[in-house]
This record gives C-alpha cells, structure tokens and sequence, in this order.
C-alpha cells in the first residue's frame, strides 16, 4: 500500500467463532491494527476483509461447519481473500490432511498430520526464529506438517519441520500466537489483508 492513503480504513477481520480460542485472536488482531469481528454465519463473512480460523479441534469445527453449512462458503470465501488458519485452523486449510485423514478446505498445499507430536508432549512452549528474532511459540496438541508446495514459504521452523507457512495471501501455523505476548504474526496477517484490500 502506498505512503498517501493516509484515509485508508482498518481492515475488518473475521475470527470464525464455532469453537475454539478466538477470543485470543481477536484482542491480537486489534493490538495488530484490525477491527475483529467474530464469525458464526455464512452471512457474517460478507462484510469482513480476511478470516483467522483459530486452534480447537479440527473434527469438531468441521462438524460444526458442515451443520451451519459454512464449508463451502468458507472455501470460496478463502479463494478471494486471505485466511489465517492456526493450529486445528492449519489443519482445516491444508491440502492433505493425515492421522486420520479427514476432509479440509484445501486452501493451502500442505500435507498435515494431527497430533503429530505425540501424547507425552501435548504442549510445550518453544524458542523459534523469525524474522531473524528469537520468538516464542506456544504449542498445543499440535499437528507437523510434513510436506510443503512449491508455492508455499516457510517462515519459520522448529525441530527441522515448518511451522510457520506463507502461500500467496493466506498463512499457516501450527503453533498459537494469539498466546504470546509478541504480535508478529498477526501483524503480518493484518498486512497481508492490507494489500489484498487495495
Ligand atoms: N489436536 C487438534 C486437532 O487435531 C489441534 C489442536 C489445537 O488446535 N490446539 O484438530
């Protein structure tokens, strides 16, 4: 975006609130400059700018999407403009989805696999590198992901597997980062939105 749009409006994000942390994401989105609006209906998605889809479980939102029939109009809401998908959100935008397979909006071509880290480190928090910053990454039961497309970016890594990943306007990560105090990630979403507005 250029310097002289000095009237440019925030941008209006939409957190999908079926389930989940998106009270998290919300505060986050407007520490990042956004208004946040939650999302419960096909019709709530006309007005926003771009859509955060938080963590949860990946099963249950999609029951939930299927039962307020909000799959297919997440999906083409999702080929205009950008999402952002954590953790059971990455998982719900990934290409393929493994452990066990199940059915996903197939935004971003990605391979995931659920639960990935195994039972006996549910959660942790964890050093990562981004940007070039040390930076913290809460995660929670969380998926790996386990192949990237060549048009998807990994940002970030944390035990040789990405887990922060850019592909054209939408955004990956497997970690949380509505829990850290640090707001890059949603400062980067809130800019991709930006210039898809434009
Ligand atoms: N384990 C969850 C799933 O597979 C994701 C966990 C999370 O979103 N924190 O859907």
């Amino acid at each position: 975006m250029s310097k002289s749009q000095p009237h440019s409006r925030k941008p209006n994000i939409g957190v999908l609130a079926l389930q989940g942390d998106f009270e998290a994401h919300r505060s986050a989105l407007e520490r990042a400059g956004a208004d946040a609006v939650e999302v419960r209906t096909a019709a709530d998605l006309d007005s926003i700018d771009g859509l955060v889809i938080p963590g949860g479980e990946s099963t249950t939102m999609l029951k939930l999407l299927e039962e307020e029939n909000l799959f297919e109009p997440l999906r083409r809401f999702g080929e205009r403009r950008p999402v952002f998908g954590t953790c059971a959100g990455a998982i719900l935008l990934a290409k393929e989805v493994l452990n066990p397979r199940q059915p996903s909006l197939s935004l971003m071509d990605l391979t995931i696999e659920r639960n990935a880290y195994g039972r006996q480190i549910d959660s942790r928090i964890a050093q990562i590198e981004m940007d070039g910053q040390p930076a913290e990454a809460v995660f929670i039961r969380a998926p790996v992901i386990r192949r990237v497309g060549a048009h998807a970016k990994v940002l970030a890594e944390y035990q040789n597997a990405p887990v922060l990943v850019e592909q054209g306007k939408h955004l990956a990560a497997t970690f949380h980062p509505e829990l850290s105090p640090q707001g890059h990630v949603h400062e980067r979403f809130v800019s991709k939105v930006r210039d898809c507005t434009v």
